[in-house]
């Protein structure tokens, strides 16, 4: 651990706010120090989660008048003073960085990737997103399916004509939630599984391609989806779930792009036929994440949109549930890349 010199050289040196216990080892900065400070003014390092670049601003002054080089100079020697002092003062704890350091958890500059099947199902996961927003994400929903058959509220019938109004009612939502506009993927509603094995098999093909080029062209750090219960067990979501999960699996990861499934804890549902059918066992949904009653009251005004969907009864009822719940939403992370082993009852 830092000594409390140590402690000030770092603030000085790096503004980062990491826990003590686990600050970067002096000894590796002052070797970094070395090769890149005396040419410019930062100490670039690398670590195995990201690059940490150190600037050292004071120096940025230097071609000021004298006065400010005779203050620059004071205080680029008290800076390297106290690294000198912490150097030597910790040079027993220097540590490789490894695994277990913290990594940089803020939303600011990610991009999250929402996948689902319909316009209206990312109201789901809508709390969070709005969150993320909030903290400076970019989220950027993909619908799937242009939700011809859900004919819901209306009195259309399936087709073009209400396509658009769902196409609408989504780009609605996600201005409510300070999301991307969202990405309409538009092919038609249940997959062509009409069409038999030869009708639905391409057009699935054609959808895991068109997938693939959109998570190089988003270039995510998160990806979320439906798992294998497809929420609502309904089955375009699991069919979409398991196509955004197979052009995960297909990538090397280069990045370190976390896949995600949404779902319903196996403890907020009564009936066990429910449970077994698209509930989750708590035990699985390592992932929960809180948002702010602000953060729900804009996805409140999304659900609003679809009013192709939700009669004024149903949209209450689904208000007044997220008003009383525990306002959290529970995911799965999956699969991670990771170690090999050689037998089954085994798995790190
Ligand atoms: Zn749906």
């Amino acid at each position: 651990m830092l000594g409390p010199m140590g402690r000030v050289a770092h603030t000085v040196r790096t503004g980062l706010s990491v826990p003590w216990s686990r600050s970067i080892g002096t000894g590796e900065v002052m070797t970094n120090w070395k090769k890149c400070c005396s040419t410019h003014n930062q100490i670039k390092m690398k670590t195995k989660q990201n690059t940490i670049i150190f600037t050292i601003g004071i120096p940025l002054f230097v071609n000021c008048r004298n006065l400010v080089k005779g203050v620059v100079l004071t205080l680029k020697s008290f800076a390297l003073i106290t690294l000198l002092y912490s150097c030597g003062e910790d040079k027993k704890e220097v540590k490789e960085l490894s695994a277990d350091t913290p990594v940089d958890v803020s939303a600011k500059g990610k991009t999250i990737m929402a996948v689902f099947a319909h316009p209206d199902d990312e109201i789901y996961v809508g709390p969070i997103m709005a969150k993320y927003a909030r903290e400076g994400a970019k989220v950027q929903v993909v619908t799937v399916t242009d939700g011809r058959y859900g004919t819901g509220q209306t009195d259309l019938k399936p087709g073009d004509e209400l396509t658009a109004l769902r196409n609408e009612e989504l780009n609605c939502a996600a201005r409510h939630m300070g999301l991307l506009k969202p990405i309409w993927m538009g092919y038609h509603d249940q997959l062509k599984l009409k069409d038999g094995f030869f009708g639905h098999v391409p057009y699935i093909q054609e959808i895991m391609r068109k997938l693939d080029s959109l998570v190089t062209d988003i270039d995510p750090d998160v990806i979320v989806t439906w798992g294998p219960d497809g929420g609502s067990n309904h089955m375009d979501h699991r069919i979409v779930g398991a196509s955004v999960t197979q052009v995960y699996l297909s990538k090397k990861q280069e990045k370190n792009v976390h896949l995600f499934y949404v779902a319903t804890p196996s403890s907020h549902l009564e009936d066990e036929d429910e449970k077994l059918l698209r509930g989750v066992s708590d035990d699985y949904l390592t992932t929960e994440i809180s948002y702010t009653e602000e953060d729900r009251e804009n996805t409140i005004l999304a659900l609003q949109c679809y009013k192709t969907q939700y009669s004024e009864d149903s949209m209450k009822h689904t208000a007044d549930r997220l008003r009383s719940g525990d306002q959290k939403v529970y995911l799965r992370p999956v699969l991670k890349a990771g170690t090999k082993t050689n037998t089954l009852f085994k798995v790190d």
